[in-house]
């Protein structure tokens, strides 16, 4: 079951009015979450005490939902609130990971953070837990996340199944054309490598070397910082990786730089590893990461860095729900 919120104003209380502003409101609604009428269940309006020329359920009636349960109800004067307001909840069967919420005419004001592009980038060394954080956040920001580390990473693969050494920018160059990097969205970042789905087959040691020594080159980056800029031109996202907050979206509203000691990060990708049925040693995995920090640090071009106007959050003594709810606070402060 999903519930999926909106609201809308009108100008005047008149019976045309309700009954227009109602229809484009749940026909926004139904539209955007690819919803068929008959999956709603049922819709319950809340309205003003202003709105009383008929009730929000009859216009959704006449509107054409002529099979799911309908209920109006009036709310409280609350001082200061929005006049001449109606606020929807949808119930439908249908699973839908990301629900959009639909706010029309002065109700927009209602919910800055869906009516304006947000772009939170995140950026911060390996194993530093970035990556939960950002899912963790964009899901409570309800907006897209995207692991920007595994588009590198399918190139990497891309190389090794060529035969390409990531290292040599000219036997990388030779199989450039052969190598195509995408990726899609169904709640999960699934990323493809010449059209197949590598998500699972990139989370290897090997791999992650690789991408961190291919990332190196020029028209690497450029590729795949163009795919990852085209699904932030879209609409609201989370983006996290190395170069966000300095290149990929310099002009991000949002920018943080997640980081932890080395020997804490190692401890945590030791244990997320264990539980996978990894077989690294702890000395392994910081060996790894010390590699990576000092490989990501001193390339050339997009080094690893903090942006000047990112805020540097250390989480080494901080849990994952700690880290999400203090982005969450910086983030919802200033919308
Ligand atoms: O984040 P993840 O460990 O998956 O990234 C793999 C490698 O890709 C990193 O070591 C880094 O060198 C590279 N990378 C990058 N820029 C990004 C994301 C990842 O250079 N935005």
């Amino acid at each position: 079951m999903t519930a999926i919120r909106g609201a809308t104003t009108i100008s005047q209380d008149t019976a045309e009015e309700i009954r227009t502003e109602t229809a484009r409101l749940l026909s926004e609604l139904v539209r955007a979450n690819s919803l068929d009428i008959s999956q709603v269940l049922c819709i319950f309006f809340s309205s003003t005490q202003d709105v009383t020329a008929i009730y929000p359920a009859k216009a959704a009636r006449e509107a054409g939902f002529v099979s799911c349960a309908l209920f109006s109800c009036m709310e409280p004067p609350i001082a200061g609130s929005l006049p001449l307001c109606i606020r929807v909840m949808i119930q439908t069967e249908q699973k839908i990971e990301l629900p959009k919420y639909v706010y029309l005419n002065e109700a927009v004001r209602l919910r800055k953070d869906i009516s304006e592009v947000i772009n939170v980038a995140i950026d911060g060394p390996a194993g530093s837990g970035k990556s939960t954080v950002a899912r963790l956040l964009a899901k409570k920001l309800n907006i897209l996340f995207m692991d920007t580390g595994a588009t590198y990473r399918a190139y990497a693969l891309g190389c090794l199944r060529l035969g390409a050494d990531p290292a040599d920018e000219a036997s990388v160059a030779k199989v450039a054309d052969q190598i195509s990097v995408d990726v899609t969205y169904d709640g999960t970042q699934h990323t493809f490598l010449n059209g197949e789905d590598v998500s699972d087959k990139i989370r290897t040691p090997e791999v992650s070397m690789a991408a961190s020594t291919v990332s190196k080159i020029g028209f690497v980056r450029e590729k795949m910082v163009a795919l990852q800029q085209e699904v932030a031109r879209k609409g609201s996202c989370v983006l996290e990786g190395r170069d966000i907050g300095t290149k990929v979206l310099p002009d991000a509203r949002f920018k943080f730089f997640v980081t932890a000691s080395p020997e804490e990060r190692a401890k945590r990708r030791f244990l997320q590893d264990r539980k996978k049925g990894g077989s690294e040693s702890m000395e392994e995995i910081l060996a790894d990461i010390i590699a990576r920090d000092r490989q990501d640090e001193t390339r050339a071009i997009s080094p690893l860095v903090c942006a000047p106007d990112a805020e540097y959050v250390d989480t080494s003594n901080m849990s994952v729900d700690e880290v999400v709810s203090c982005l969450l606070r910086k983030i919802q402060e200033k919308i």
